[in-house]
This record gives structure tokens, sequence and C-alpha cells, in this order.
């Protein structure tokens, strides 16, 4: 780094500033993660020079012999760990990848059936302000408002109703299994394509802590960096008879030249996925979500669905009579990172919300466990509950001094 600290000193002091954040504040956005070294390593390194525009073998540019391999390694390893036929793992980012498998499956005006951001779905299954949903009919499904569980019975009316031709099964916001069966079961009864989007759930399903997809969906799409703990960027895995038409639809499709330094980075990401550690991991994770969703329960705090079964889980603020984006801002003021987070059938705005959703991957990554779950659920509810109370200042540097002492304990990159 001493180049750029020579060459760019603005731009140092932002990486020292950031690491100085990851490192001392406690991360519980459900959607991060922190890569190892050995994938920051391949990130930042020559590959970034490459062009290699075309798939391993088949290049429209020279000099590609040695970053073939790394594609090679990474296509083999993705498609290893989630025992697929084919995998495609050029996509730039999770939307990229949603948007390959829509160009390659798609025409303009086509239907999608997909769960509504409202619900917890994502902004690529076709919101309005999105490429998808300004493309294709988009028509959506939700939980129930009484068990806040995807209602199949109502994904099945809608399927019925509206013939889809491509139906959307995941989420960025849903605290329960997904079960792809069910959903591959309603595709079939129409004549509808099923795509799964695991971005959040790919670590728990490579770990088989969670039901594959891969056995009933036509179409896999994941991002790498959410509980995958991989690079920025994302992946499509399908069967071997769709191989041609996601690749074409990646490249030349929708993408130009792949970044291969990405690309050698993800191999490292998956190369890591594929040991036993690994699986160990993700079952920490899972076991950090319920220490943490059971100690704010009896803390009174109500969780969307009850509780969780995967690595997130939503707080349903109402009660305590703070907005999501109050809850976020004091949270933040005390050093733990969490996001607003409509819950279903939430009467606020987005921008504003009722509820905050909060995932482990990232401190269960840093070594913390069920006794911290406890602590944490102790200082969000003290703080939640100070707010506006004569208490509140107290408690909030009491609050921020206990997280200092949490991130000193579990040190985060101590070799950077
Ligand atoms: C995060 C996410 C994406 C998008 O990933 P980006 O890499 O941010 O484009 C797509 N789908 C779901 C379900 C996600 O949670």
């Amino acid at each position: 780094m001493n180049d750029l600290a020579r060459v760019d000193p603005e731009i140092y002091d932002v990486l020292q500033k950031e690491l100085h954040r990851q490192r001392y504040s406690l991360e519980l956005i459900a959607s991060e993660n922190f890569a190892s070294t050995a994938v920051l390593e391949a990130q930042g390194s020559v590959l970034t020079n490459k062009y290699a525009e075309g798939y391993p073998g088949r290049r429209y540019y020279g000099g590609c012999a040695f970053v073939d391999v790394a594609e090679e390694l990474a296509r083999e390893r993705l498609k290893k760990l989630f025992r697929a036929e084919h995998a495609n793992v050029q996509p730039h980012s999770g939307c990229q990848a949603n948007m390959a498998v829509y160009f390659a499956v798609l025409k303009p005006g086509d239907t999608i059936l997909s769960m509504s951001l409202a619900h917890g779905g994502h902004l690529s299954h076709g919101h309005k302000v999105t490429f998808s949903g300004q493309t294709y009919q988009v028509v959506s499904y939700g939980v129930s408002q009484e068990t806040e569980r995807i209602d199949y019975d109502a994904v099945r009316s809608l399927a019925l109703e509206h013939k889809p031709r491509l139906i959307i099964g995941g989420a960025s916001a849903y605290p329960r299994i997904i079960d792809f069966e069910k959903f591959r079961k309603i595709a079939d009864e129409v004549g509808a394509l099923l795509m799964a989007d695991i971005a959040h759930i790919a670590g728990l399903v490579a770990a088989d802590l969670h039901p594959s997809p891969i056995p009933w969906a036509q179409f896999t799409t994941t991002t790498t960096h959410k509980t995958l703990r991989g690079p920025r960027g994302g992946a499509i895995l399908c069967a071997k008879s769709y191989a041609e038409v996601i690749d074409k639809s990646v490249f030349p499709g929708i993408q130009g030249g792949p970044l291969m330094h990405v690309i050698a980075a993800k191999a490292v990401a998956f190369q890591e996925a594929l040991c036993s550690e690994f699986v160990q991991y993700q079952k920490r994770i899972l076991e950090n979500a319920r220490a943490l969703a059971q100690a704010l329960s009896e803390k009174g705090f109500r969780l969307v669905s009850g509780g969780t079964d995967n690595h997130l889980m939503l707080i349903d603020l109402t009660e305590h009579k703070i907005t999501g984006l109050d809850a976020e801002r004091k949270l933040e003021a005390v050093g733990i990172t969490v996001n607003k987070n409509a819950i279903p059938f939430d009467p606020k705005k987005p921008q504003i919300t009722s509820g905050i959703r909060i995932g482990t991957p990232a401190v269960t990554t840093r070594g913390l466990g069920p006794k911290e779950m406890e602590l944490l659920a102790d200082i969000i509810a003290r703080v939640i509950e100070s707010v506006g109370t004569a208490q509140e200042s107290s408690v909030m540097t009491e609050a921020k001094s206990t997280v200092r002492q949490i991130c000193e304990h579990f040190p985060l990159y101590s070799g950077l």
C-alpha cells in the first residue's frame, strides 16, 4: 500500500478509514461479510489488466492462457460446491446474473411472477424502478398476513391466473426456508420456468443447511459476496441443456470483458467454501441467528414470522414507537451497523420503515458466538428503549464502549 499512499493520499486515507470502520463496528447487515485476505489478494492482482471476452478456450483476445485456468477453476469449483451441471462465473453482480437469465428466456412483455420487494423480494425481480419492471409484466406474490411466510397456495393461484413465463423463488429479507420444490410444482403446472435466486442463502445451501434449488430450478442465480463470503459478484448455475443460452446471454448479451481479477477471487472463495471449516462457519451463522433471535424475543421484540430459519431476522419496531430509520441511525451511533427494512404490510414509506433487518454472517466471520449474541441483543434493546428518555445519552455512551470492547476482543484483518 506504500505506492497508494504516495500516489493518491486521498484514496489511501479512504481505505484506512474504512478499514478502521470495519474493525471498530459490529456489522449486522445481513448481506455483508468479510472476504478472506486470500480473496482480497487475488482481487487486487495483475489479473485486473487482462481482457478476456469470451470463455476459456474460446476468447476474442490473445494472452488468455493463464486467466483461462482461473476461470476454469472457478467454474469447476462452483459446480462441485452446488452439484450443478453448468456454471457461469462472469456476471459482474447479482443483478447482472438475473438479467442474463431474463434475457436468455424472456421476450419483452413476458410475465414474471416474483416476490414483492415490500415482502422481502429484490429490486431486480421486477420492481418498476428497474429494467426488469420496465421490460416485463410483473405479478407479485407475498407472505400471508397471518403467518408472515410465503403463501404457496396464493402463489399457485396467481400462477394459474397470470400464466407467467418465469417464476422467481428467492428473497433479500425473508427469514424462513424457501420451498423450491413447491415452486417447481407450481411452475410445471402452468408451463413456467423456475429461477431460484439464492443471493442471500448461497453459503447455507452450499453447506447443505438450506434445501438446494439445484434439483428444482432451471436456473439458479447468486451473488458471491454475501453468505458465500467471496468477492463482490454474481454467478449462474443451470443444467447442461441451458449452458449455451446462458453463456451467450452473459457474453455478448449483456456484458463485455469479464473481470478476471474478480473471477480469480471467486475461485479462491469457492475453494474455501469446499472446505469443512466453511460448513462449520455456516452452522455457526445459524446458531448465532437463533441465539440472537431468541434473546431479542425475550427482550420483548416482535420478530417477523416469529423467528428465523436462516442467517437473518426482521425486527418489527411498531410497538417500540421508533421507525426503522431512527433505529438504524441510533445503532450506527454506537457502532452497530444494521439496515432499516420494510416489514410485511408496513404502513410506513420505504425510506422510513417500521423494521430493521439483522444478519449474523459478518459477525460470525469475526468469531462472535452465542454469548456475544446475547450481549448484542441487550445493547440493541437498551439503545432502542432509551431513545427519547433522560437516560439516552448515558446508555449510548455505555453501549459504544461495550461495542468497542467486543471489537477489540474479536480483531478483524489483524494482518492488514
Ligand atoms: C443482493 C441480491 C441481489 C443483487 O446483488 P447485487 O450484487 O447487489 O446486484 C439479487 N437478488 C437477491 C435476492 C439479493 O439479495
